[in-house]
């Protein structure tokens, strides 16, 4: 029987989503590239945003117009089941910590029985086996939930409190990632800045353990909030010296406003991310920096938009996920008196312009840059995306399959989003 899968959302969604893809192939299930086609259909949801969990809805709706079995996996079975279950009948519910069970649900649902799998007892996600959807990126989730409570976020209902996979399990499955020949490890979870504080210890002991080996790899450490940061930063710092890690730093800072983030219940205050910046930048000058801004907080006033949009000018970080306020079910957020759409369209609108400059302007000071890149990623008409030792994203052209190597460049345009190279 043939499967067509969609997946939606986070990295470690993504790798959930490999976890499967390997469990349902030994099960003897084809996966297939063309829904047309497909015997039953299986979707990884995301709940962060609004419109992320319409489109996702839509999809399902589309898909159950086959009249196959459909099921749906992820933070949008475990947190809004019903708001899944009304779309179609020949559905199955499969939660973020039950993806060992995604067999069980299948064998049941072609055979009519639409069983749902959804528990709190965390699944052991490190070395169970996994296809790689990239074969040149390993995606390592260390560990899952986090110790915030943020008051927009649905993600926390779904992925609850922090359990980190010990350092031991993580070096292993680097290792062997590594003798399978890949070049990127992508460390990720919820909230990788309190990796192992449930058992005293820190991401740059973990860091430290992963990034000794001989091969040629680079390790891109993922999203983290300024929170619990200023702990360990030294140490931290000291960790991404190693040529083994990407200088790519993605930092959560989601508004300038100390009273947003207090009301967001963040625990931080802008200076926190402005000195922690500061202090990677100093020992790190190349380093690139990602960050996250929500717009149309509730309680978000038009002087506290200033204060965001003074921020991110005064910092310019390369990378700035912006996001407009959506309120999601069940979270606190969602009680309050809501601004209208129009304001936050409009501050989004402002801040997507000041955005764009910024990113270009970083981007322009890499013009002239020659060293090495590792390709990752296959372009159209003969083109490939690389990325450097401060993972930016360096496009080049060649009649070669440059695919999984290291090729030397020279940057001789900038983007917006990419960098231009010609290789030398
Ligand atoms: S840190 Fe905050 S935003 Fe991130 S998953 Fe936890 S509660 Fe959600």
């Amino acid at each position: 029987m043939k499967f067509y899968l969609e997946w939606y959302g986070c990295t470690a969604n993504k790798n959930d989503a490999e976890i499967a893809v390997s469990l349902l192939e030994k099960a003897g299930f084809t996966r297939i590239f063309d829904e047309n086609n497909a015997d039953f259909f299986v979707i990884f949801t995301c709940i962060v945003k609004g419109p992320t969990e319409e489109k996702i809805r839509y999809r399902i709706k589309k898909l159950s117009e086959y009249d196959k079995p459909v099921i749906v996996v992820g933070c949008m079975p475990k947190t809004y089941p019903e708001r899944v279950r009304q779309l179609y009948d020949k559905i199955s519910l499969v939660g973020p910590f039950d993806i060992d069970k995604i067999v069980d649900a299948v064998k049941n649902a072609i055979n009519g029985k639409y069983v749902d799998f959804i528990s709190s007892e965390r699944m052991n996600k490190i070395n169970v086996p996994h296809v790689r959807f990239n074969p040149v990126v390993e995606i390592v989730q260390i560990s899952s939930g986090c110790l915030l409570d943020c008051t927009y976020c649905a993600t926390k209902l779904s992925r609850g409190n922090l359990v980190s996979y010990s350092i031991e399990d993580i070096v292993k499955r680097v290792r062997n990632s590594l003798i399978d020949g890949v070049r990127e490890i992508w460390i990720t979870s919820q909230d990788n800045s309190v990796y192992g504080f449930d058992f005293g210890k820190d991401l740059a002991d973990l860091i430290n353990k992963i990034s000794v080996f001989d091969e040629r790899y680079f390790i891109r450490n993922g999203m983290m909030n300024p929170t619990f940061l200023g702990r360990y930063i030294d140490k931290l710092i000291e960790a991404y010296k190693n040529d083994h890690v990407f200088k790519f730093l993605h930092l959560c800072v989601q508004s300038g406003s100390d009273k947003v983030l207090c009301d967001m219940k963040r625990g931080y205050q802008a200076a926190d991310f402005i000195r922690q910046v500061k202090t990677f930048r100093e020992s790190i000058p190349e380093l690139t920096l990602s960050t996250d801004i929500i717009v149309g907080y509730p309680t978000e006033t038009e002087s506290d938009f200033e204060e965001t949009v003074k921020l991110i000018e005064r910092i310019k970080p390369d990378i700035i996920n912006l996001s407009k306020f959506w309120p999601r079910p069940l979270t606190e957020a969602y009680k309050l008196p809501q601004l209208p759409r129009k304001i936050i369209d409009e501050r989004a609108r402002v801040l997507h312009e000041i955005i764009n400059e910024i990113k270009i302007r970083r981007n322009e000071k890499w013009i002239g840059w020659s060293g090495e890149i590792i390709v990752d990623e296959i372009g159209k008409n003969g083109t490939y995306m690389g990325r450097n030792s401060a993972y930016k994203p360096v496009v080049v052209k060649s009649d070669e399959n440059l695919f999984g190597k290291f090729v030397e460049v020279e940057v001789v345009e900038a983007k917006s989003n990419y960098l231009i190279g010609q290789l030398v």
